[in-house]
């Protein structure tokens, strides 16, 4: 079995330098790894083609300049989320001084999933940076192009000691999972999410783990049909649906549902064309398993629209399912493909009911025009994150940590979120030694009641 044991204490040793931990080093770092992906845009556009077929504009906005906005982001703010906090002593210490030193972990371990293969071996890291922490990076081996360039890039930039990529598949994961790291940042389904927290319970080593699920998208009866159908088929067609935070399913009342729909068709026209097997920049499926697994769906309930395949290029054309219900195979699991299942509703109530007996979802989507009733699903339901009219946007913001709850993860990054997730904060009470309150020792005469006086 491989070992890394070596690596890990290669990048303990440099980490027990302090070199990381030095702001400067930081910057520089951050500023490096900016400089990598400008200068080799092309050569990362060229692997996600190779890997998924990804178009220019959509590895741009949702791989590159994602990670850029984070780099320039945490570049104007490390400096500040770095320093030590004031904060108030309580009643009874008076004198004491209170702060709270946000502290790198040290040696962590990022393990990223296949759909947006750079973003999500990125986005991570540069938090770990920013806190100052060393990283070992593991991305998917079913996206092996962009890991090798990731592994390259990377190798080039950064002193293997502080910073490297491990390429490899499940048993390189679980050989790394056997060393002892100081925090593992994970990206990838709830199965291995469960696997990844049962190895780092043997080390008690803390995690984040980022999955995923059944999304779910609301369109309820007084939404705008037209806009909602645009922005739920470029959120759920993005990336040919493999997307951790795609609507999975849509729930649309009954009262307007045949009109969505019309608007759903035309908006998927309008946005991919009526033929993606021509155009060519509409997202393949990553392997011919995942293609297999999402062609057992088309049988169920009755395609609304699509459902055509191609085998070769490995495409589903952009599919809207009807006539569904909780019990089709298409529900139980998150889809991660191009299949947009409809379910509807009548009573608001029954439908949250429905959602709230499955697993907290990673995001929820509503499209509602009334305050009222967006202020009533937003009570009623409990969600990583999502949008009120729109669907995957809340996850471009560094104002917004992003994370799941329950089965869909735990912690959330992002902005000031990737900084915090990656760093300890330690506290400390720093004492005065001009003067000694005497009210906290045992031997005073009315000890209780003084202490009564600060502590009720
Ligand atoms: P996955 O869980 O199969 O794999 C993720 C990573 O774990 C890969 O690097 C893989 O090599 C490794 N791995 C797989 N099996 C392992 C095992 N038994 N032990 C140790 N490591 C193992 O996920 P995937 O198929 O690559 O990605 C799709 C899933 O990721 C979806 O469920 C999606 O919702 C989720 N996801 C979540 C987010 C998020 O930010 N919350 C983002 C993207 C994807």
């Amino acid at each position: 079995m491989e070992n890394y044991h070596d690596l890990l204490t290669k990048q303990r040793t440099f980490f027990q330098s302090g070199k990381t931990k030095e702001i400067s080093y930081r910057i520089q770092a951050l500023q490096a790894l900016g400089q990598l992906i400008r200068t080799n845009e092309t050569e990362i556009m060229a692997a996600l083609k190779r890997d998924l077929n990804k178009s220019e504009f959509d590895s741009y906005i949702t791989e590159i300049g994602i990670v850029l906005e984070e780099i320039r982001f945490s570049l104007r703010h490390v400096k500040k989320w770095a320093k030590p906090r004031k904060v108030k002593p309580a009643l009874a210490q008076i004198g004491s001084k209170s702060y709270i030193y946000p502290e790198p972990y040290g040696v962590t371990l990022i393990i990223s999933p296949w759909n947006y293969p750079f973003q999500l071996a990125i986005a991570p890291l540069i938090g770990a940076i920013a806190a100052g922490n060393c990283a070992v990076l593991k991305p998917s081996e079913l996206t092996p192009q962009t890991s090798k360039l990731l592994a390259t890039l990377i190798g080039q930039t950064f002193p293997e000691e502080y910073i490297t990529v491990v390429e490899g598949a499940v048993e390189t994961s679980k050989a790394l999972l056997n060393e002892n790291f100081d925090y593992i940042f994970f990206t990838g389904s709830v199965s291995v999410g469960k696997v990844i927290m049962e190895a780092a319970a043997k080390n008690l080593t803390p995690v984040t783990l980022e999955l995923g699920g059944k999304s779910p998208c609301i369109i309820h009866k007084d939404a705008n049909l037209k806009l909602a159908a645009k922005r739920i088929a470029w959120g759920k067609y993005l990336n040919a649906g493999q997307t951790c935070v795609a609507p999975d399913y849509l729930y649309v009342h009954r009262d307007i549902k045949e009109e969505f729909l019309n608007a759903l068709v035309n908006a998927i026209e309008e946005l991919y064309s009526n033929n993606v097997f021509n155009s060519g920049a509409f997202t393949k499926i990553v392997s011919e398993r995942h293609f297999n697994r999402l062609l057992g769906f088309l049988s169920n309930g009755e395609v609304y629209y699509g459902g055509k395949q191609e085998m070769k290029s490995l495409t589903i054309e952009p599919t809207i399912l009807d006539h569904i219900s909780w019990n089709d195979s298409v529900m139980q699991d998150e889809i991660f493909g191009p299949i947009l299942p409809v379910l509807e509703y009548d009573i608001a109530e029954k439908m949250v009911e429905k959602i709230n007996a499955r697993p907290k979802p990673l995001s929820l989507y509503l499209f509602s025009e009334s305050n009222e009733f967006q202020s009533f699903i937003l009570n009623q339901i409990s969600f990583g994150g999502g949008c009120i009219n729109d669907t995957v946007y809340h996850l471009s913001s560094p104002y917004l940590p992003f994370g799941g709850v329950g089965e869909s993860g735990i912690g959330a990054y992002h902005g000031k979120g990737s900084f915090d997730v990656f760093s300890h904060e330690k506290s400390v009470l720093k004492q005065t030694t001009s003067f000694d309150l005497p009210f906290r020792y045992p031997n005073r005469k009315n000890a209780l009641k003084q202490i009564k006086m600060f502590i009720k």
